[in-house]
C-alpha cells in the first residue's frame, strides 16, 4: 500500500514515516509540510536520520493524494478537513489521528466521511483504545457515588486541552453512564465554584517537559478509589496504530472509522 504523510515534519510526521518504512506491506510514497517550513524539498529519509529515499517533501496535499491509496495526516483540525474533502475527491483513504476539533469540525468530519473512507482517532495506541473499553465497563457498573475524574499530562509544545485523548476517556466514562458527556463534563476549575456536582465528569490538564501522553481516570468514592493508568512513553506507539489503521483500510467501505474497528474491539 503507497502511504503518504501529510506533515510529515511534525513530531508525530517524523515517527509516521519511520514507521511506514519500517512496516512490512507499506511503501513511503510522498509526504508534505507547510509551503513555509524549512522542510520542504528536503529527502523524507534523511528527514528522519536515514539514507536519502529521493523523495522529498512537497507542499501539495492533492498532488500527494494522487500517488497514493492512503494518507495519514497528524496535524492541525482545518488542515485535516479540506484533506478529508480531498480523499473523498480522490477516491483514497485518510488515517487521521488530529485532535482539537470543534463539535462543528467534527460534525463536518462526518459528513465528508460519507464520500470517503476515513479512520479518525484522538489516540491510535492499542493500549489507550483497549482503557477506553475498561473505562466504559467499570463507568457501566459504578454508580455516581463513584465520582469520575480524568487526569492528564503531555509535554509542554500541546496545543489542545484537555487533550482529545482525555475527552475520548471521559466520552467512555459518560457513555457507561448512558449520559451525554457535554451535559456532565467539568474541563476546567477555578476560585471559589461550590462542591462538585454529583454525576459531574472532570477533567485536569497538566503541562510540562517531554512527556509523550499520560492518561488516569479515576472512580473515586468514599473509602475506595479506582485508578486506570496509561503512559505513552514514545510515540511510535501512535504511528504504529495509525499504519496499522492505513493497511486496514483496504477494501473497507466509505465511511467515519474508529480504533476500535481496526482492532475489532467495538463489540466489547
Ligand atoms: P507538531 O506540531 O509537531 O506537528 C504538526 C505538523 O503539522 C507541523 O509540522 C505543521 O507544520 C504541520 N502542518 C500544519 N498545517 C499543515 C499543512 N497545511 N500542510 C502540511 N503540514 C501542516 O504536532 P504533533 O505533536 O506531531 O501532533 C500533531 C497532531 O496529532 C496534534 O493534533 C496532536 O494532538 C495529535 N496527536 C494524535 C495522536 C493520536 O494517536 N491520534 C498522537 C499524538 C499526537
Amino acid at each position: 500500500m503507497k502511504i503518504g504523510i501529510i506533515g510529515c515534519a511534525g513530531r508525530m510526521g517524523r515517527t509516521l514515516i519511520q514507521q511506514v518504512l519500517d512496516t512490512e506491506g507499506a511503501e513511503l510514497a510522498a509526504g508534505t509540510v507547510r509551503s513555509d517550513e524549512d522542510a520542504l524539498g528536503k529527502d523524507l529519509g534523511e528527514l528522519v536520520g536515514r539514507e536519502a529515499l529521493g523523495i522529498k517533501a512537497g507542499d501539495d496535499a492533492e498532488a500527494l493524494f494522487k500517488i497514493c491509496d492512503a494518507a495519514i495526516d497528524f496535524t492541525v483540525p482545518e488542515n485535516s478537513l479540506a484533506n478529508a474533502r480531498l480523499a473523498a475527491k480522490h477516491g483514497k483513504v485518510l488515517v487521521c489521528g488530529t485532535t482539537g476539533f470543534t463539535d462543528a469540525q467534527r460534525d463536518e468530519l462526518k459528513e465528508i466521511a460519507k464520500g470517503a473512507t476515513i479512520i479518525w482517532a484522538a489516540n491510535m495506541s492499542v493500549g489507550v483504545n483497549l482503557l477506553q473499553a475498561l473505562v466504559k465497563k467499570v463507568a457501566s457498573v459504578l454508580d455516581e457515588d463513584y465520582d469520575i475524574e480524568v487526569v492528564e499530562m503531555h509535554h509542554r509544545h500541546k496545543v489542545d486541552s484537555p487533550s482529545g485523548t482525555a475527552l475520548m476517556l471521559g466520552e467512555a466514562a459518560a457513555e457507561g453512564r448512558a449520559k451525554p458527556l457535554n451535559e456532565v463534563a467539568c474541563k476546567a476549575r477555578d476560585g471559589i465554584i461550590g462542591a462538585r456536582p454529583k454525576g459531574e465528569i472532570g477533567f485536569a490538564t497538566l503541562r510540562g517537559g517531554d512527556v509523550v501522553g499520560d492518561h488516569t481516570v479515576m472512580f473515586a468514592a468514599d473509602g475506595e478509589r479506582i485508578e486506570l493508568t496509561h503512559k505513552a512513553s514514545n510515540r511510535s506507539v501512535f504511528a504504529k496504530g495509525a499504519v496499522r489503521a492505513a493497511l486496514w483500510s483496504k477494501g473497507q467501505k466509505k465511511g467515519l472509522f474508529n480504533m476500535h474497528d481496526v482492532l475489532a474491539t467495538s463489540h466489547w
